[in-house]
């Protein structure tokens, strides 16, 4: 008991140095809205393939383990620094990866099925189902200068915070929604024009869109205590990435496994 105790207490501190993705109900939002696009064929044996959890609890696994150093090679691989007004292509790489390299190279482990760089198949699926919520979070496609808004010292309803972390869970949790209300929700009214359109985009581009959004998470100029009008702003944006990231990954484990 002591040492899950302690292992808690070293995630935390971690979270608290730290915002790193979408908070927990962020990323089952995603698991959740993926399952609804899911084939029929496709649910089957990816649910098959994961014993550890869901496809909707299964998003938080490779948060969790990075208070583990067996895995501290992977940190890198949940964002990517792009400078304003360049392109990832014209960008200088992250020689240890970056969240576009890791899903473009667990998409080619989960084809070929040779696990190299992940340890199994379940392994690759948990950090796909991570990964492709990540990169849809406008300041996980951020600027190195202040650590995708992680330096940027903000306060949430009188608490202190940082502006990466009120992207991560802030907003999200601010809605009081179970993962399972929020996905719903933001499921209820997707076309199959849209689950088209967005299925059929590259990695990249989903990083370019996350690019072209985050220069409007940092309009709230010197007020430094975000609240109502800065979640009234920006909960739509939220809300359509974890939709997009949704139903994307589906697409992806669809042509895997669909
Ligand atoms: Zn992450």
């Amino acid at each position: 008991m002591k040492s899950i105790q302690s292992t808690f207490v070293v995630i935390l501190v971690i979270f608290c140095q730290t915002a790193i993705a979408w908070g927990p109900t962020g990323h089952r939002v995603v698991g959740y809205v993926a399952q609804q696009h899911l084939t029929k064929k496709a649910s089957k044996r990816v649910n098959k393939i994961l014993q550890l959890y869901s496809l909707e609890m299964c998003g938080n696994h490779m948060d969790f383990i990075r208070s583990d150093k067996n895995y501290r090679h992977m940190n890198s691989w949940h964002y990517v620094s792009i400078p304003d007004g360049l392109h990832y292509d014209e960008s200088d790489k992250n020689p240890k990866g970056d969240v576009i390299s890791t899903i473009e190279q667990i998409m080619i482990e989960l084809k070929t099925k040779e696990f190299t760089v992940f340890e199994s198949e379940e392994f690759a699926i948990m950090a796909l189902v991570h990964m492709v919520g990540d990169i849809h979070q406008p300041l996980h496609v951020g600027l190195s200068e202040d650590r995708g808004g992680n330096k940027i010292k903000v306060e949430w309803f009188g608490e202190k915070t940082n502006l990466h972390r009120v992207w991560d869970t802030d907003m999200i949790d601010h809605l009081k929604l179970s993962y399972r209300e929020l996905g719903d929700h933001i499921n209820r009214d997707v076309t199959p024009t849209q689950v088209a359109d967005w299925q059929g985009s590259s990695v990249k581009e989903w990083a370019a869109e996350s690019q072209k959004l985050r220069s409007a998470c940092y309009d709230f100029g010197d007020k430094k205590n975000l609240g109502y009008s800065y979640s009234f702003r920006h909960t739509k944006t939220i809300q359509l990435r974890l939709e997009q990231a949704g139903v994307r990954l589906a697409g992806l484990l669809n042509e895997i496994y669909g």
